[in-house]
């Protein structure tokens, strides 16, 4: 079985997220893919003082997503040291899975930061990647490597940093939030001022 796997903070997720996920499952790319809740990610170290609680994320996740086929929210970086780096992660994916193939879901955002990325070159080597696109996020695609796949999508110009900041405001972004999300963030004050 194919997993994909499509990692962050998802603080909150939103329907950026999970039409991506959707998307990539109904397409048969995946034959599963699980959405990696980070504890921490190591280049958002700093700017994470208004992240919510691993649980709380976990939660919101878990109720975007359970309606979705093939699409399942997974903790697995709660047991692994932090910061997760991606390359263990799949490492230890692959050692708890034999039997599963792991491929990495990124977007264009991301794959401009990979170089970046702790072991770049190793998770090339040794993993496929899907790099959907991203909003003013131009991709060489002449110049990928050949583990690396460019895959069709739908565009959704939204972030959760922009949904945090909408609830500070007191004019939450409810259009790109799942009912039940949004009524878990009044429920839980997540994100308040
Ligand atoms: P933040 O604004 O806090 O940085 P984010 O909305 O970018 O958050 P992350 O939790 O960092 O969300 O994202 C997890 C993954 O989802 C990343 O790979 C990111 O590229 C992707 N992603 C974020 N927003 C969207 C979107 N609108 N459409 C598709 N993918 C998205």
């Amino acid at each position: 079985m194919r997993i994909g796997i499509y990692g962050g903070s998802f603080n909150p997720i939103h329907k950026g997220h999970t039409e991506l996920a959707a998307s990539i499952v109904r397409q048969g790319l995946v034959d599963e893919l699980w959405l990696l809740v980070s504890p921490l990610n190591p280049l958002k170290q700093g700017a994470t003082s208004d992240i919510e609680e691993y649980e709380h994320r976990l939660d919101m996740a878990r109720l975007a997503t359970e309606n979705i086929e093939g699409v399942k929210v997974s903790d697995f970086e709660r047991h692994l040291p932090l910061p997760s780096y991606t390359i263990t992660t799949l490492n230890e994916l692959r050692k708890a899975y034999p039997e599963y193939e792991f491929v990495l879901v990124i977007g264009a955002d991301n794959w401009r930061r990979f170089p970046c990325w702790y072991h770049a070159q190793e998770i090339v080597d040794t993993y496929s990647i899907l790099i959907y696109r991203r909003p003013g996020c131009e991709l060489d695609e002449v110049m990928l490597p050949p583990s690396v796949h460019v895959v069709e999508t739908p565009l959704y110009d939204v972030s959760s940093t922009q949904i945090r900041e909408s609830v500070k405001q007191g004019c939450i972004m409810r259009h790109w939030l799942d009912e039940k999300v949004l009524a878990y963030i009044k429920q839980h004050h997540c994100y308040s001022a």
